[in-house]
């Protein structure tokens, strides 16, 4: 990313989206998906996928998993769209059966789609989208399906043809070990007609003009060409790695996070083992003792930064992140700091990290993948 700013209208850059889309098709598991990239955080992301499928007055379903599914209901209100909101215990992922149960009452099938996050980065719970899509099917509704990937793409497996996901939402900032910039649709074929009827305004947001453009491998506007770089050099990454290998290599340092929460005698958020997170793990305190200032000890002392609890679960759990360009060393550090704090905050360690080093320690294997 560090090099001369290119001509975004020269064959450089050309060369570059052209490189881009079919690596990120590859990367999402489709063979022939629209995929739109935005200057934009995630949430422009989330903003570009209600725009432009949704109408007025439509209804649709979110999956309440924690504060990100809540914040992408809440936009999605904002646009004058009726959310049924599937209200959740923050500690479980989507409900297959329950969408199901609500889909089959649609009747007149009005609810126009169902919205989940893949990996809820607030609690680490990963939602099984393979069974809300199987759901979709058994209620034989017509529903588009939008899940957001920002917390688990390029780290846990994504089949975005194989689970006929419609719009999927993405940002550059997670597996993707890019910069925060660049927001990701990837769009399928019954999206892109749904587009056509759709009458929500939009404008910069607009998937029509960036895929005519992006198949010169040029924009309607300037694109943000050193994130594009970026990018290209994270996929190539990711694909010389293998996608396979870096799914298992997240599902390692996963487990080996959970033995450690296990070992100092803490709590995972994530009730249900197969919704585990493979790229953040959720770990609740004790309940006199404050996440925050655990937190805090941790950044002051040793400089490592855990993640903060959102909303709800605030001051009660702190989150350890282990996507992206991560490895066994590189965990083991953070696992360490993590240990080192709590003990300074006066937590009760038990076996403390030892069972996680002895796992990492193990002959490669990874827990079986979901
Ligand atoms: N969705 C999820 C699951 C997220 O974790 C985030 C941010 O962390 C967002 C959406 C919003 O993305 P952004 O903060 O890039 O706008």
């Amino acid at each position: 990313m560090d090099r001369q700013i290119v001509d975004h209208r020269g064959p450089e850059f050309a060369a570059c989206t052209l490189e881009i889309l079919p690596a990120m098709r590859a990367l999402v598991k489709s063979k022939d998906a629209h995929i739109v990239l935005y200057p934009s955080s995630g949430t422009g992301a989330w903003e570009a996928a209600i725009s432009n499928v949704l109408s007025p007055g439509d209804r649709v379903i979110v999956a309440e998993t924690g504060m990100f599914s809540n914040q992408w209901a809440d936009l999605t209100r904002r646009f004058g769209i009726t959310v049924d909101l599937i209200p959740g215990d923050w500690r479980h992922g989507a409900d297959p059966d329950e969408i199901a149960k609500r889909l089959r009452e649609d009747r007149e099938k009005k609810i126009a789609a169902v919205m989940l996050a893949h990996n809820e980065t607030a609690t680490g719970v990963t939602s099984r989208v393979r069974d809300v899509r199987a759901a979709i099917d058994s209620a034989g509704h017509p529903a588009l399906l939008m899940v957001d990937t920002v917390s688990s793409l390029a780290s846990i497996d994504y089949r975005h043809d194989e689970w006929r996901v419609d719009v999927m939402v993405c940002g550059s900032q997670k597996g993707l070990m890019l910069p925060p910039g660049l927001g990701i649709n990837v769009v399928s074929r019954k999206a892109l007609e749904a587009s056509k009827r759709a009458r929500l305004p939009r404008s910069y947001f607009d998937w029509t003009p960036i895929i005519e453009a992006n198949a010169q491998g040029f924009y309607p506007y300037t694109p943000p060409t050193s994130m594009f770089f970026g990018l290209r050099e994270s996929l190539r990454i990711l694909h010389e790695e293998g996608l396979e290998n870096t799914f298992a290599r997240h599902a390692r340092l996963a487990e080996a996070t959970r033995r450690a929460v296990v070992g100092w005698g803490l709590e995972i958020l994530a009730r249900d083992p197969r919704e585990y997170s493979n790229t953040v793990t959720a770990v609740l305190v004790p309940e006199n003792v404050d996440a925050d200032g655990v937190r805090l000890k941790i950044l002051e002392r040793f400089d490592v930064s855990l993640g903060v609890g959102l909303g709800r679960v605030k001051g009660k759990i702190f989150r350890i992140g282990h996507l992206g360009s991560i490895n066994e060393v590189m965990l083991a550090g953070v696992l360490c700091a993590v240990q080192m704090g709590l003990r300074l905050s006066g937590i009760d360690l038990g076996d403390g990290i030892g069972p996680a080093l002895e796992y990492l320690a193990e002959p490669e294997r990874a827990p079986a993948l979901a």
